[in-house]
């Protein structure tokens, strides 16, 4: 699965006329490996030898040319993780006490009920749907 994402990050740089560059390789594989949303310093740590204001600057790249989005309960808990199209459709426990994101899957009946509820609104809007994000924003057990 690895190689082909990496061939989607290139396509997507690509259409930005962008290069997918050693450096965006190291923050993607970080992020891959991590399999969880990152802090930039999460994402620093894991690609040490790359400086801060480079990851903060090819973060913002990627997240420009869709390969990567943000989560977040609130401004100073953004984290960063690869979008969707690179892995698998999941929603967000968002905690507002210290920012913890965990990521979580509905059952598939209850995902595809979900997808068709939002599909539905979406079409009485006259809004095309390309995904849908449900985030649960609250606090985890040691914030309570
Ligand atoms: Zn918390
Ligand atoms: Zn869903």
């Amino acid at each position: 699965m690895a190689p082909e994402i990496h061939d989607t990050v290139a396509g997507l740089l690509r259409e930005f006329e962008q290069r997918y560059t050693p450096v965006r390789r190291r923050l993607v594989t970080a992020m891959l490996a991590a399999g969880r949303p990152l802090t930039a310093a999460e994402v620093q740590a894991a690609a040490r030898d790359v400086p801060q204001s480079s990851v903060y600057r090819n973060l913002a790249d990627l997240e420009q040319v869709g390969a990567v989005v943000r989560v977040a309960a609130a401004d100073e808990f953004t984290r960063f993780e690869l979008a969707e199209g690179l892995t698998d459709h999941h929603h967000h426990l968002l905690c507002r006490g210290c920012g913890k994101v965990v990521d979580f899957q509905l059952p598939p009946a209850v995902e595809a009920s979900v997808a068709r509820a939002v599909l539905a609104a979406a079409r009485r809007a006259g809004f095309r749907e390309e995904t849908h994000r449900v985030d649960l924003v609250g606090r985890c057990r040691s914030c309570q």
